[in-house]
């Protein structure tokens, strides 16, 4: 587990703070990696940062729907927690996603984007190296 991102403060982002403080059906997107389908809420750039990290864990397509994908949320736990008050935050960049899912499938996505964080430094190390 990654620890510190429930207090993680998102002063940097003022555009996922105001999402993060109004979190509606409109602001709500939904992240597709591999068998997961995580609703989640912050501004565009971050969200789409969080996508490409966790682009980095999986051979597969990685997908941002802004709505509602067909066929809904399969996890009935997910559904449910987008009623919950508390939800916990990845930090991105400066920026800030909260993650609208169940326990089980939010720390799942937590360490995918930590693998994915790795891989994408050694990634950056591995050019500025070949740089040299
Ligand atoms: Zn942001
Ligand atoms: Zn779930």
């Amino acid at each position: 587990m990654i620890e510190g991102i429930e207090q993680h403060s998102i002063e940097g982002c003022s555009a996922c703070r105001s999402a993060l403080r109004s979190p509606g059906r409109d602001s709500v997107a939904f992240l597709l990696l591999d068998t997961l389908t995580v609703p989640v809420v912050g501004c565009q750039e971050h969200l789409e940062q969080l996508r490409s990290i966790c682009a980095h864990t999986t051979r597969g397509p990685t997908e941002l729907l802004e709505h509602r994908p067909a066929g809904g949320v399969p996890c009935p736990g997910c559904r449910l927690s987008s009623n919950r008050v508390e939800q916990p935050v990845i930090p991105v960049g400066d920026g800030a996603v909260a993650v609208f899912a169940c326990h089980a499938h939010s720390s799942e996505l937590f360490e995918r984007f930590d693998t994915g964080l790795r891989t994408r430094q050694r990634i950056t190390a591995s050019l500025d190296a070949s740089n040299e």
